[in-house]
């Protein structure tokens, strides 16, 4: 199989999900190739990045592609694949993944699954899985049309090996001038910390009692070096923003440490975080499904333990 992965930046920084999609190209190619594409202006330090992930890494350089514009990406992505041709093509699930995916897949010609948490290639058959009717059950789906366009969830292929293929300079540009053209950049008011690349998430459900006590979960957080994270019926509050929430309808995160405080454990929180390093869960009920998946568990109320362990690590760092 040959599986391109299309490469994402935005002012001066690859997207992370770039090596994301790399991982999984690596885990599926079999005998076949993991190509990464990367589009822009003055990406040469892009390509080097993503070529230590990708036994190939094909730059497409150009003025005009400086920002991100769906018309050139997909005149210049077809222009590739009309030499290069794709078995699977691997997009991010971000605003821009899912506006392109689509786009492409017509284009080629073949067939496109969105948010996709996992693929399976045997004997050339791929099958995708991915969430239904709003993540209460999921589906594995067989694609029988190939080229694919999989729109990829962000944080579940977070690993993967070190690769070190070449880098391939092309001469492709926009052959037209674009539909639409990029007036400016707004950058949204909230979502400074983004829990799926975070280290230490320390989490809050309900237990949490109300907004006020958010910051006793901050301070634990500061002193951890982590950040803040929350159930649905947290986020639902609005006592956490909805970039923070974790589970089927919020954000799949793996940190290596997730401190769950005052949650349940309901499957659509759990699918989000059970790949989690290390899972440790604060619970007054020894019931809580929670337990289930933390690798240690503490049956008590999170308002004597959360404060005795801040005093501790305090005390353990000075
Ligand atoms: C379509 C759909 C999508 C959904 N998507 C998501 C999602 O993405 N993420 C998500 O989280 N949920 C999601 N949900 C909601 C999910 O089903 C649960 O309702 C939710 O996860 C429960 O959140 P919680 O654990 O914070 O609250 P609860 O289930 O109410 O649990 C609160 C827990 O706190 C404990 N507790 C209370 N006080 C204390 C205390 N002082 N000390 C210690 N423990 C205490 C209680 O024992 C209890 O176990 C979704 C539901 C649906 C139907």
């Amino acid at each position: 199989m040959r599986v391109f992965a299309i490469a994402e930046h935005r002012f001066g920084e690859l997207n992370s999900i770039s090596f994301e999609l790399l991982h999984l190209a690596n885990s599926i190619k079999g005998s076949g190739t993991s190509e990464a594409v990367i589009i822009g202006r003055d990406v040469a330090g892009f390509a080097r990045e993503l070529v230590r992930h990708a036994d190939k890494v094909w730059v497409i350089s150009d003025e005009s592609l400086e920002n991100y514009n769906p018309d050139l990406y997909i005149d210049v992505l077809l222009q590739l694949f009309r030499i290069e041709t794709p078995d699977i093509v691997l997009i991010g699930h971000t605003s821009q993944g899912c506006e392109l995916a689509p786009y492409l897949a017509v284009k080629l010609g073949g067939s496109v699954a969105t948010d996709v948490v996992g693929v399976n290639v045997s004997n050339d058959a791929v099958t995708v899985s991915r969430y239904i009717f709003q993540g209460k059950l999921m589906v594995d789906l067989k694609i029988t049309k190939l080229p694919c366009v999989l729109t990829i969830r962000q944080g579940v292929f977070k690993e993967g090996p070190e690769v070190n293929g070449e880098v391939i300079n092309t001469d492709i540009k926009p052959s037209r001038s674009p539909a639409r053209s990029f007036v400016k950049f707004i950058k949204p008011e909230v979502g400074e910390v983004d829990i799926s690349q975070a280290d230490v998430i320390v989490a809050v459900g309900r237990g949490i009692g109300d907004a006020s006590n958010i910051k006793l979960a901050e301070e634990l957080a500061q002193i951890l070096g982590g950040v803040v994270a929350g159930s649905r019926p947290v986020i639902d509050s609005g006592w956490l923003p909805k970039d923070r929430q974790v589970g089927i309808s919020g954000k799949t995160v793996k940190p290596k440490l997730y401190l769950a405080l005052g949650i349940s454990g309901a499957f659509q929180h759990v699918i989000g975080m059970k790949d989690s390093d290390l899972i440790i869960a604060v619970n007054k009920d020894p019931e809580a499904p929670i337990f289930g998946v933390a690798h240690y568990g503490i049956a008590s109320d999170l308002f004597e333990i959360v404060p005795l362990l801040i005093k501790k690590l305090k005390e353990i760092r000075g």
